[in-house]
């Protein structure tokens, strides 16, 4: 199991081994695969981890919410409700592409989990590494501001250093684009513009993400890994049935 410490939180990527399938490991509930496994695993993650995990329901917007508790239940801050628990060591989903837990004064608070299988998936804690963040930071999500989002609301409840870690995703060399598409995106997030190896255009999410969050004060490590070139991460280019990969944050 692959492990880092980002400030105080831990930061794991769910293991894939896709030589003995193509959904193994897989952690997605929309990809096609059985339901039921798909929850043994993330059931058997949770166990790992020795804590719950909370999903989102990713859907390329720029909607972040935040998780407080209440008698250890993990409550929708917005909303002010219970999430569901619908299997165990699993909370949700919530219906967002970024989650923002408060664990301050909550022993054992769940982790949280990015689904990805190209697009960007980051994790963010603050210095004490009690207030953490996940982000499914897609090319919509991140031109739209989810980053920038995410930050904010980490902000809005401690004014500690932030930290973020920019998980493995499509490489500027490997994410071709129409050129129309570059465009657009050079328009709005200026730097994102790159070139595949092939010498066709293309867009540079981790390049250009990890700007933003630099220009936002946080400090920014990026795994180099390049989703369609690692046979060993789940890659929707490489192959559009794939599974999907978990990132995980887990508070201190
Ligand atoms: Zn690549």
């Amino acid at each position: 199991m692959a492990m880092q410490f980002l400030a105080g939180a831990r930061v794991h990527l769910g293991e894939v081994d896709p030589s003995t399938g193509a959904l193994a490991g897989n952690v997605g509930l929309h990809v096609g695969d059985d339901p039921a496994l798909v929850r043994a695993r993330r059931e058997a993650m949770a166990r790992r981890l020795g804590r719950d995990i909370v999903w989102m329901n990713q859907t390329h917007s720029t909607r972040v919410e935040t998780i407080v508790h209440a008698d250890r239940v993990p409550m929708l801050a917005s909303a002010g409700t219970a999430l569901a628990r619908p299997a165990p060591g699993e909370w949700g989903p919530v219906e967002a592409d970024g989650v923002v837990i408060d664990a301050r004064g909550w022993r054992s608070a769940p982790a949280l989990a990015v689904q990805t299988a190209d697009c960007l998936p980051v994790v963010l804690s603050a210095a004490r590494g009690e207030v953490v963040a996940a982000v499914h930071a897609g090319r919509r999500g991140l031109l739209g501001g989810i980053l920038t989002a995410a930050v904010e609301q980490i902000r809005s409840l401690t004014d500690e250093a932030i930290l973020a870690l920019i998980g493995p995703a499509i490489c500027g060399r490997c994410y071709e684009v129409p050129e129309h598409m570059v465009s657009e995106s050079e328009a709005a997030m200026p730097g994102i513009r790159a070139r595949t190896s092939w010498g066709t255009p293309s867009l540079d999410l981790p390049a250009a993400a990890s700007t933003q969050l630099r220009e936002l004060g946080v400090r920014v490590l990026t795994d180099p890994r390049c989703t369609l070139e690692d046979s060993d991460l789940f890659s929707y280019r490489a192959d559009s049935g794939c599974g999907r990969q978990a990132l995980i944050i887990i508070p201190v």
